[in-house]
């Protein structure tokens, strides 16, 4: 602190998103109902998280919806101590990537586990849940 005359002044920012779904509502819609599924290349067979609206790999819009189940491995994963700004109101979280059967990998919050008691090769599954302001979101949990 210096002893310069100075003004302080504290204040929260909300930021606001509009986020567009229209080509990735049956994720959200089946999210809600607790499924869990992505977009498959109808050209290539390209499964990709999160879904697509275009292939990243042959650039078709040609895709069918595939449920990658609920049932993962944890990857690798890491604990977030000092959280970023819009996550300010959390305490720190774990943050985890997980694969599913054939090989998809995604990433979400690890709900329950400490990071102490987390292990790469441990079995979880994806569970659905809702935001204060009614956004359905997804989490990892201890199988
Ligand atoms: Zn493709």
């Amino acid at each position: 602190m210096s002893g310069d005359p100075a003004l302080h002044s504290r204040r929260s920012l909300t930021l606001r998103f509009d986020i567009p779904i229209s080509r990735t509502k049956e994720f959200w819609d089946a999210l809600r109902e607790g499924r869990f599924v992505t977009t498959k290349c109808k050209e290539c067979g390209n499964v990709a998280f999160p879904p697509q609206a275009d292939c990243s790999r042959c650039m078709s819009s040609q895709f069918e919806w595939v449920d990658l189940g609920k049932e993962a491995t944890l990857v690798t994963f890491t604990r977030v101590q000092i959280t970023p700004a819009s996550f300010v109101e959390n305490d720190p979280y774990v943050i985890a990537i997980a694969e599913f059967k054939g090989g998809t990998k995604a990433l979400a919050w690890l709900e329950g586990v400490e990071a102490e008691k987390a292990k790469p090769g441990m079995k979880v599954k994806v569970e659905s849940r809702t935001s204060k302001e009614g956004n359905p979101y997804y989490v990892f949990v201890q199988a």
